[in-house]
């Protein structure tokens, strides 16, 4: 990954005063990179950052926007991931309260552990991972070799 990343951002509903505070908290961070969201997370990180600009003169910058959660966002992120077009996770999920698309939420975890994606899902995390020295590096982070689990030679008769 390169120094500017692409950092994707999801908030489940109730932690969406968390990314809101995360995001106004970092946000000369984050208008530095590329940023994907889930709809209703895109526009409030949207807003928030378009705020903190506008007070201090700068340009705010354009988030990508993906379908919202509940209607295949996290999946199409899975899919990014999948394709190399994501450095980063920022994924406030709500540890309280079930969602209509927890499997989908399940996916999205998995292949982040699957492609290596640093990944926070608590303030703390977010917080360390936007002031780490290799915030501002280039980083390639190791894709364990998968080969093993894949059966080849399956005799179905
Ligand atoms: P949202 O989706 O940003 O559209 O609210 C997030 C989610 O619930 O996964």
């Amino acid at each position: 990954m390169k120094k500017k990343k692409n950092i994707a951002i999801v908030a489940h509903d109730n932690r969406k005063k968390d990314i809101i505070e995360w995001a106004s908290f970092n946000w000369t961070e984050l208008i530095q990179h590329d940023l994907i969201c889930t709809g209703t997370t895109g526009r409030l990180v949207e807003e928030t950052l378009a705020e903190s600009c506008e007070k201090h003169g700068q340009v705010p910058p354009t988030i990508s926007s993906l379908k919202s959660g509940p209607l295949g966002g996290d999946q199409q992120l899975g899919a990014l991931i999948c394709e190399g077009k994501v450095d980063m996770l920022i994924f406030f999920w709500d540890p309280m309260q079930p969602q209509p698309h927890d499997v989908d939420v399940k996916a999205l975890l998995r292949i982040t552990v699957l492609y290596n994606i640093p990944t926070a899902s608590n303030r703390s995390t977010a917080d360390f991972m936007v002031t780490s020295p290799l915030f501002h590096e280039n980083y390639e982070p190791a894709i364990k070799d998968y080969a093993g689990y894949i059966s080849r030679d399956v005799d179905i008769d």
